[in-house]
């Protein structure tokens, strides 16, 4: 799965595996809101360039970063 930066459009892929395991951990689940990376160059949010929950959600990058 590909990651885009919101910040400086850097891009980081990320095993879905991964993606789906980091999104089950999380305490404050919430359906309505993808896992999100932490940019390693700029600190800003890095966000799915496409995924799809366990709930159905879908999550396209193209929602926050046109
Ligand atoms: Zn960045």
């Amino acid at each position: 799965m590909k990651f885009i930066c919101l910040g400086c459009d850097e891009k980081e892929e990320v095993p879905r595996d991964v993606v789906e395991f980091l999104d089950g951990m999380d305490v404050d689940h919430d359906p309505f809101n993808p896992p999100q990376f932490t940019c390693k160059k700029c600190g800003e949010e890095m966000y799915p360039e496409y995924y799809k929950n366990e709930f159905g959600y879908e999550f396209h990058i193209s929602d926050v970063h046109p």
